[in-house]
């Protein structure tokens, strides 16, 4: 297989995607000329929705190849499933406007703090990966991912990006940030998903 493009401007997720593509020799890209792209506003109810329509509009700027976007987030059980489909922005004032995202760092201490309220066995959750595979400006199939962790109270490890440093693996016994790329792709929610569209691409 080629190069895969990726539709983002997320370093923390292009080194996912690469994580997990190097055990099939497959290489990742950012789409050329990704940050001078128009911006597309993801107002979806839904990652699918989000994912969908960032693969969609992207694809169009790489005529005849297939381009992946991934939407993805936290879920956190005793938040009620927040931050969700808020997760980049959940330190906004008003994490709901499509506006936009709040930094990592501000992100980490909101729910470090939302979830001193919840009690430990609440503190359950997962990340959710939906990767949209799109060519010409229309999806051709959608794979999901998810990893199921705990919310941790204090910041473990420094790689990865978001919420890895307090989301706890139990699994492994570590957080998602003390782990390397290639490591997190196989636990990971973007690593499952991207499998699942390896599988998909490779019948
Ligand atoms: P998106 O660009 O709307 O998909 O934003 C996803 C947000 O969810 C990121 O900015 C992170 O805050 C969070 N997130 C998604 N995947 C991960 C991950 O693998 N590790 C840590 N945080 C993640």
């Amino acid at each position: 297989m080629k190069r895969i493009l990726i539709a983002t401007s997320n370093p923390g997720k292009l080194r996912d995607f690469s994580g997990a593509a190097l055990a099939y020799g497959i290489e990742v890209a950012s789409l050329p000329n990704f940050s001078s792209l128009p911006v597309v506003i993801e107002d979806g109810l839904t990652f699918e929705d989000n994912a969908r329509k960032k693969a969609e509009q992207y694809s169009r700027y790489a005529p005849g190849e297939i381009v992946l976007a991934d939407d993805s987030g936290l879920e956190v059980d005793g938040l009620g499933g927040a931050p969700g489909v808020h997760s980049a922005r959940y330190a906004a004032d008003a994490p709901h406007l499509v506006e936009n995202n709040t930094d990592d760092h501000a992100n980490n201490a909101r729910l470090i703090r939302e979830i001193r309220n919840v009690p430990p066995e609440k503190r359950t959750g997962r990340f959710v990966c939906v990767i949209a595979a799109a060519r010409d400006g229309q999806t051709l199939a959608v794979f999901r991912g998810a990893a199921e962790g705990v919310i941790l109270d204090a910041p473990r490890g420094s790689n990865g990006f978001g919420y890895d440093p307090i989301f706890y693996f139990p699994p492994i016994q570590k957080a998602f940030a003390e782990l390397k790329a290639e490591e997190k792709a196989q636990y990971s929610h973007r690593g499952a998903a991207f499998r699942e569209f390896l599988r998909w691409r490779q019948p």
